[in-house]
């Protein structure tokens, strides 16, 4: 049976890194623009070797702060897997996850105190 939510899920049209500013900018299909920057992205890796297995509960990771991308390859047309410079390659990001990590301030509303920006260290 097929969900219709996931047929109704925003994608991303676009994903361009910003290697110099060190930022990951996602277009996604209803329009809706993501900057990540990859502390960031790094740091909340969706992975069970970073996050364990409380899904919904945000651990963070604090990166070099020359953290970069190595690669990014799609896994399938349901999530991007990123490899990071630390040589931490596991994590896969859906684009469900993608979109809920999002980091501006309607989001943030939207997800409110279950959203990862508030587990994220501002220094
Ligand atoms: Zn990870
Ligand atoms: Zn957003």
């Amino acid at each position: 049976m097929q969900k219709k939510s996931e047929t109704l899920a925003p994608e991303p049209e676009e994903i361009e890194l910003k290697t110099a500013k060190q930022t990951l900018i996602v277009r996604w299909s209803d329009d809706h623009e993501s900057f990540y920057t990859l502390r960031y992205l790094r740091g909340f890796c969706p992975c069970a070797e970073c996050q364990g297995h409380e899904i919904g509960d945000w651990n963070f990771i604090e990166s070099p702060t020359s953290i970069g991308i190595d690669s990014m390859e799609p896994v399938g047309n349901y999530a991007l897997s990123i490899k990071f410079n630390d040589s931490h390659s596991t994590g896969i990001y859906s684009w469900e996850i993608l979109r809920e990590l999002c980091p501006c301030g309607g989001c943030r509303e939207l997800y409110g105190d279950k959203h990862a920006m508030t587990k994220y260290p501002t220094h």
